[in-house]
């Protein structure tokens, strides 16, 4: 059996919610869709939060091609120089200026220093549910949905 992680990230790699926030936020999840385990992660360096062995493919937000994944690993190496701090780059493909945050990952996947991890939820995090999520957590957010 294998286990579903579901990530909820802030949409800004930097955003931390206020004590206050993350109280509110906590109480939530407990109530409506924690199961197992779920767990309130806020890190110094910026993290790369993947989606386990959901990882298909990268396409490129302006021109659609897809990602070369070695051209991905070079800068995503460079970034981690920053401790992701500095996630611009420009695209292989068509010479855009951009972030890493903003390709189209196919399979959503994120930038972040704040990350709530539910471990197997009881429920689905419906599209209400994240949109409740943003009104207490003060920020767009991004759900993550990773295999393992
Ligand atoms: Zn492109």
């Amino acid at each position: 059996m294998s286990d579903v992680i579901v990530k909820i990230i802030p949409k800004d790699p930097k955003f931390v919610p206020s004590e206050m926030k993350l109280g509110e936020v906590k109480e939530w999840i407990n109530f409506n869709v924690s199961n197992e385990k779920t767990e309130y992660i806020l890190t110094d360096e910026v993290r790369f939060i993947d989606q386990g062995e959901n990882f298909e493919s990268i396409g490129c937000p302006f021109c659609s091609s897809n990602i070369d994944l070695d051209w991905w690993g070079e800068v995503m190496d460079k970034a981690s120089k920053t401790s992701f701090h500095n996630l611009s780059v420009v695209t292989d493909c068509c010479n855009e200026a951009t972030s890493l945050n903003e390709l189209n990952y196919k399979w959503n996947a994120g930038f972040s220093r704040f990350s709530i991890e539910i471990m197997n939820p009881r429920e689905e995090l419906t599209i209400e549910h994240t949109e409740y999520l943003m009104q207490l957590m003060g920020c767009k957010i991004k759900k993550v949905v990773a295999f393992y």
